[in-house]
């Protein structure tokens, strides 16, 4: 998966409007460090919803590394239970 221009860009907007990370917000933590613009569809299964903002969210950095490592074991770009419980 390419990162070019337009997305960089892209990406930093929705950050500026989307700070802080979903799930740490699930929390009550307003979690705004290394925060990644995630794919709910990710792009390998849909690569026409990448500038699609209903399938976007803002995640942290461990957050992030939880959606990719499950995604590649389950297939499920999800937190699992868990995952939620742990953080
Ligand atoms: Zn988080």
């Amino acid at each position: 998966m390419s990162y070019d221009h337009e997305w960089r860009k892209f990406s930093l907007e929705y950050r500026e409007l989307n700070p802080f990370c979903v799930f740490c917000l699930d929390e009550g933590i307003y979690n705004g460090k290394h925060i990644h613009v995630d794919h709910i569809t990710p792009l390998e299964v849909d690569p026409s919803k990448k500038y699609d903002l209903t399938n976007l969210r803002s995640v942290c950095r461990s957050h992030h590394g939880q959606l990719t490592r499950n995604f590649l074991n389950t297939g499920k770009n999800e937190l699992m239970e868990k995952d939620l419980k742990k953080i």
